[in-house]
């Protein structure tokens, strides 16, 4: 095995532990399905990372309603119930991942589960038709914990976003992967991109109305945990509109939007992500400041941006750039659809 030199090279990839792991196995994750193996996934008790568990089914279930709950899981006695059925990219065929909403045994939400909420908020407006889509930061690391491709703890020459070559921007095969991963399991992606630091990245997903974002979005950190390792700490932008903002004259309405927003920044701020949020805001001249709202066209040191081809076109969606690449979609999409989206908006 190891005088391959496809493997040779891929052991050099990181540390060997992971790596040995993820190439010996390979043959057997191959094996041709006998059955359906669906993986169940729910938001932990902090609301901050996914936790999966996996079950066979006889049958490959056909929708969402032949996924059965699963009762008394975790030392919680947790209630996994199906919300979101995707096709399973790690081991394909039949097989399937399931994104569920957590309860306690009377029924109530798990601590950290804030699908509920904001899904009763989602059909309060659905005649609003909200849609979303998530701009996803992320550092990508190895085990030993430095950022991926750097030989020391001292950053490489920052360049641009989005530039290319192999010296420049560190792991895109694995950004790569991630983005192959999301869309076969089902996941509407809108986009990747590099970031100007060597091995920062960024993927998107949405747009998508009301619910979706949220349980996409979470499928999409999932998938990341899976291929790679957990995020290191950036941004994360939600960019936001409602059918009259997309109409013609629309920008009058995302004008009223960010008239709202002005007024509830603190409140935002408490539920966008926790203390390394106020430390990413508070860098000078790079982003906007943490204490206080800010909004402008095509400026992207703002709380609220509007793209200038929105402004342009007089249509379209603002974009929220206050949220830490932690902070729980949910959260976002219900706090932005009850300071912008219900009449007399507190
Ligand atoms: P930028 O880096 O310029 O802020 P990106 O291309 O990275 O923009 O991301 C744009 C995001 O906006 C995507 O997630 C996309 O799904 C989302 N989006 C596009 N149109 C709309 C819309 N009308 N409403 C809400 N979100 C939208
Ligand atoms: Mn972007
Ligand atoms: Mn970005
Ligand atoms: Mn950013
Ligand atoms: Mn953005």
């Amino acid at each position: 095995l190891f005088r391959d030199p496809q493997v040779l090279d891929e052991m050099s990839l990181g540390p060997q532990t992971l790596c040995l792991q993820r190439i010996a196995m390979r043959p057997y994750l191959a094996l041709p399905p006998s059955h359906c193996q669906v993986t169940y996934i729910w938001i932990n008790s902090s609301g901050t990372e996914p936790m999966s568990k996996t079950r066979i089914m006889q049958n490959e279930p056909e929708s969402l309603e032949e996924v059965p709950v699963w009762r008394g899981v975790h030392k919680r006695e947790l209630s996994l119930v199906p919300v979101a059925i995707f096709r399973d990219p790690f081991i394909r065929g039949p097989h399937k991942m399931v994104l569920c909403d957590a309860r306690n045994r009377d029924g109530t939400p798990a601590t950290g589960s804030r699908r509920e909420e904001c899904l009763r908020v989602m059909e309060a407006v659905k005649d609003q038709k909200p849609w979303f889509g998530f701009e996803q930061e992320f550092v990508l690391k190895t085990l030993e914990g430095l950022p991926f491709g750097w030989s020391s703890a001292t950053a490489p020459p920052a360049g641009a976003s989005a530039q290319v070559g192999l010296e420049r921007v560190f792991g895109r095969d694995i950004s790569l992967s991630h983005y192959n991963a999301c869309v076969y399991a089902g996941i509407k992606m809108a986009g990747a991109a590099g970031e100007a630091m060597p091995a920062q990245w960024e993927f998107q997903v949405g747009p998508s109305e009301g619910i979706a974002l949220g349980d996409h979005a979470w499928m999409a950190r999932y998938i990341l945990l899976r291929v790679w390792l957990s995020l290191g700490q950036r941004g994360g932008h939600m960019n936001f509109s409602t059918e009259s903002m997309r109409e013609e004259g629309g920008l009058r309405c995302i004008h009223e939007a960010i008239e709202r927003l002005s007024q509830r920044h603190t409140q935002h701020m408490a539920l966008y992500g926790g203390p390394e949020n106020q430390q990413r805001l508070n860098t000078i001249g790079i982003n906007s400041d943490f204490n206080t709202f800010s909004w402008a066209t095509a400026n992207r040191k703002s709380s609220v941006r509007v793209p200038g081809h929105v402004s342009q076109r007089g249509q379209g969606y603002l974009e929220d750039r206050r949220p830490a690449a932690d902070c729980d979609p949910y959260l976002v999409c219900k706090a932005l659809v009850q300071t912008c989206c219900s009449p007399g908006a507190r």
